[in-house]
C-alpha cells in the first residue's frame, strides 16, 4: 500500500468512522427531542383547550343565575312536571339567545334538556324548592363543542376533537364519520395524527373530553429538518477535514518525495544537492541525518576512489615492471613499495641471501628501532615455517616473509632473500599479512621467471656443443663492431679457423671424438681471447673470433697464438687408447685495412683461410689489403 493510501486509510479511521457514529447518535437524539417537542406542543394546546372551556363555563354563570332565579321555572321544578320544565327551558332560551343548552340532571325521573345536544362547558347550580327540597343539578351552557374546537384550533393551530361521552361532538379533523377513539393517536383517512385527550370538568350529563392532535407528518418533517441541519454541519466538517487532510497528505508526501529524490540522486552518485531542511520537526531532523549520512557516504566514496587510484597505479607499475623486461631488482623493489603503500608501513627492506638474484635495498624511515624490529622478524621468518612472521619490538611492528625460488632446473627451491616491512603504533592485521605474503610470492615467482628468461636468452645465442656464441650472435656482434669502427674510426679484426683434416678424426675415432676435439679447440679460443674478443662457432669445425679495436697485425698475432696452442693440445682418446693431436688453419682480416663492409671482412678472412689450407695447413694467413685501403 502506498504512503498516500496508508495516510488516507488512517484519515478514514480517525475522522470518518467517528463522524458516522456521531451522526447516528445525533439522528436518534433528534428524533427523541422532536418527539418531546411535539408532546410539549400537544400538552400546551390541551391546557389552552381546558382554559377555554373554563372561560366558557364562567361566562355561563350569569345566564345560569338568571335561569335559576326564574319563578316560573321554580314552580315547574317544584311540580316535577318534565314537560313543563322543558317548555320553560325553551322560553328561557329564547329570552336569552346566548344560551346554547339548559339541562336538569335529576336524581329520579330522568334528565330534562333543551337546546343543542352538542353544548359543552356547563355552569351548574343545585336549585331547591321553597320547601327546601333539592330537585337535581341545573346546568347552562353558552357554547357548543364545535365552537370550543374551533377556538382551540385558532389559538393553538392544532386540530381538536370534543367528545361527549363516547360520541364525537365536534372535530376540526376532516374526518368523515365518527370513530370511537377516546385517547392517543388517531388515523384520519389514512393520515396519522399524534394526540392526547383530557376530561373537561363538568357535573351534568356524560363526561366531556377535549383532544388535540398534531399531524405525525409534522414531527417527521421537523425531525428531517433537524437531521438535515446536523447532517449538513457534519458534512461541512467532514469536507473541512478532507481538505485539510489532503493538504497534510500533500505536504507529507512532498517531503517524502524530496527524500526519495535525494536518495535517487545519491544512488546516481550526485552529492551536489542536499535535502532542503524546513522548520525543526522530525522531518527536519531526518533531513539533517540524511544529509549527514550523504556527506559521510561521499567521504567514504572519495576514500575508496583514492584507494582505487592507488591500486590502479600499483597495477600500472606492475605491468610496466613486466614490460620493462623482468628486471629482478625492479620487481623486488616494486613488491616492497606496493606492500608499504597497501599496509601503511613506514619502512621496508629487502635482504638478499643468494646474491645472484637480488640486491639489498631499504625504503622509508631509516632508524635503529625500525631496523631492529625488521631484523627480528627476518630471523624468525627464515627459521620458521609460517609464510609471514609478525614481530613487535619497541612499539614497532614488523612483518617478514622469505622469498623462496628455484633458480635453475638443477637446484632445489631455496630462500633467495627476505622482505620485511615495519611501522610504529598499530599492529598489522591479517589482511596486511595476506597481501604481503601474496606480493612476496609474486616477487619470488618473478625472480624465477627472470632467471628462466635469462637462461633461454643465453641458450638462443650459444652453441650447445662448444659453449661458444652461435652464428647468429656472431653476426650481431660483428654488425655492432663494424658500426662502431665506422663511427669512431677504429679497427676491427676477424680471425677465422678451420680444423685440419677433421673428417679423418671423425672417420678414425668416431663422431663423439670429433665433438670432444671441437670442445677442446673452443676451450683454447676462449682461453686466449681477451675480454673484449668474441669467439663463436661459425659452423661445422669452423670457428671465428671477432677482435674489436684490433688491426690486421694484432689479429695475426692473436691467431698465431691460438694456432700454436691448438697444435700443443694433447687430447685424450675416448677409447682410452692414448691421445691424439690436431692442428688448425687461420685466415685473418681487418677493417678498414682489408675490407670496407661486414660481408667483405668475412669474405676476406675466408679467402685468407683458404689460402692457408692451400699453403699446407696449420698456419695463419693475412688477407690481401683492400683495393680502396691500399
Ligand atoms: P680440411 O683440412 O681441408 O679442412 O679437411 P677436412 O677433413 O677438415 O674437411 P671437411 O670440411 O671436408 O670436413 C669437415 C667435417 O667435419 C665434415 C663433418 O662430418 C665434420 N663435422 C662437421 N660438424 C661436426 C660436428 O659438430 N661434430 C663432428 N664430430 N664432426 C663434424
Ligand atoms: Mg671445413
Ligand atoms: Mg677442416
Amino acid at each position: 500500500m502506498s504512503f498516500r493510501g496508508r495516510l488516507s486509510l488512517f484519515f478514514t479511521i480517525i475522522v470518518v468512522v467517528p463522524m458516522v457514529a456521531v451522526a447516528l447518535v445525533l439522528f436518534s437524539l433528534t428524533a427523541d427531542s422532536e418527539t418531546g417537542k411535539s408532546d410539549a406542543r400537544i400538552a400546551q394546546a390541551l391546557q389552552v383547550a381546558i382554559a377555554l372551556s373554563a372561560q366558557e363555563r364562567r361566562e355561563a354563570r350569569q345566564p345560569l343565575a338568571r335561569v335559576a332565579r326564574d319563578p316560573e321555572l321554580g314552580r315547574a321544578l317544584a311540580s316535577g312536571n318534565a314537560a313543563a320544565i322543558e317548555r320553560r327551558f325553551g322560553q328561557l332560551r329564547s329570552e336569552q339567545p346566548t344560551i346554547a343548552a339548559i339541562v336538569l340532571d335529576r336524581a329520579r325521573g330522568g334528565d330534562v334538556r333543551s337546546g343543542t345536544r352538542n353544548a359543552v362547558a356547563f355552569a351548574t347550580a343545585a336549585p331547591t324548592t321553597t320547601a327546601g327540597r333539592r330537585v337535581g343539578t341545573l346546568g347552562v351552557s353558552v357554547t357548543s363543542a364545535r365552537r370550543l374546537a374551533e377556538q382551540t384550533r385558532r389559538q393553538t393551530r392544532l386540530d381538536s376533537r370534543i367528545l361527549i361521552g363516547d360520541r364525537v361532538a365536534a372535530s376540526t379533523l376532516r374526518e368523515r364519520g365518527t370513530r370511537r377513539a377516546t385517547d392517543g393517536d388517531v388515523d384520519v383517512d389514512g393520515v396519522p395524527y399524534r394526540g392526547r385527550f383530557q376530561a373537561i370538568r363538568s357535573s351534568v350529563g356524560p363526561t366531556e373530553r377535549v383532544g388535540v392532535f398534531e399531524e405525525s407528518r409534522q414531527l417527521g418533517e421537523s425531525v428531517s429538518q433537524s437531521r438535515f441541519l446536523i447532517g449538513g454541519i457534519l458534512l461541512a466538517f467532514l469536507l473541512l477535514s478532507l481538505v485539510s487532510s489532503v493538504f497534510v497528505v500533500r505536504a507529507l508526501q512532498g517531503q517524502v518525495d524530496q527524500f526519495l529524490q535525494a536518495a535517487r540522486r545519491l544512488g546516481q552518485g550526485d552529492f551536489s544537492r542536499p535535502v532542503p531542511i524546513q522548520g525543526s520537526d522530525e522531518f527536519a531532523l531526518l533531513g539533517q541525518e540524511f544529509n549527514e549520512m550523504a556527506k559521510q557516504l561521499e567521504a567514504k566514496i572519495e576514500e575508496v576512489e583514492g584507494k582505487r587510484r592507488e591500486l590502479e597505479q600499483s597495477i600500472r607499475r606492475v605491468g610496466e615492471a613486466f614490460a620493462a623486461g623482468l628486471d629482478r631488482q625492479g620487481i623486488v623493489d616494486l613488491a616492497m613499495d606496493t606492500a608499504m603503500n597497501a599496509c601503511a608501513a613506514e619502512a621496508g627492506r629487502a635482504v638478499p641471501i643468494d646474491k645472484r638474484s637480488m640486491k639489498a635495498s631499504y625504503v622509508g624511515e631509516d632508524s635503529d628501532r625500525m631496523r631492529a624490529a625488521m631484523e627480528r622478524a627476518e630471523a624468525r621468518a627464515l627459521e620458521g615455517t609460517d609464510p609471514v612472521v609478525a614481530s613487535e619490538a619497541n612499539e614497532v611492528h614488523a612483518l617478514a616473509v622469505p622469498l623462496r625460488a628455484q633458480l635453475s632446473q638443477d637446484e632445489e627451491q631455496s630462500n633467495v632473500g627476505v622482505l620485511s616491512i615495519a611501522r610504529s603504533g598499530e599492529a598489522f592485521i591479517a589482511a596486511d599479512r595476506d597481501l604481503f605474503a601474496y606480493l612476496a610470492g609474486q616477487a619470488a615467482v618473478s625472480i624465477e621467471n627472470a632467471d628462466l628468461h635469462e637462461t633461454v636468452q643465453e641458450q638462443a645465442v650459444t652453441d650447445t656443443l662448444t659453449g661458444l656464441h652461435n652464428l647468429r650472435h656472431f653476426h650481431e656482434t660483428l654488425d655492432g663492431e663494424v658500426e662502431r669502427s665506422r663511427r669512431f674510426g677504429t679497427d676491427t679484426g676477424l680471425a677465422m679457423l678451420d680444423i685440419d683434416n677433421f673428417k679423418r678424426v671423425n672417420d678414425t675415432y668416431g663422431h663423439q671424438q670429433g665433438d670432444l676435439v671441437l670442445q677442446e679447440v673452443a676451450g683454447v679460443l676462449r682461453e686466449l681471447s681477451r675480454d673484449i674478443d668474441e669467439p663463436a662457432r661459425y659452423g661445422g669445425e669452423e670457428m671465428v673470433v671477432v677482435l674489436p679495436q684490433t688491426d690486421l697485425g694484432g689479429a695475426e698475432l692473436l691467431a698465431e697464438r691460438m694456432r700454436a696452442a691448438i697444435e700443443d693440445l694433447v687430447i685424450d682418446r675416448l677409447d682410452g687408447d692414448g691421445t691424439l693431436k690436431v692442428t688448425a688453419s687461420f685466415g685473418v682480416a681487418s677493417l678498414p685495412s682489408t675490407a670496407a663492409e661486414r660481408d667483405d671482412l668475412i669474405a676476406a678472412a675466408d679467402a685468407a683461410l683458404y689460402k692457408a689450407k692451400r699453403s699446407g695447413k696449420n698456419r695463419v694467413e693475412r688477407a690481401e689489403a683492400a683495393p680502396a685501403a691500399s
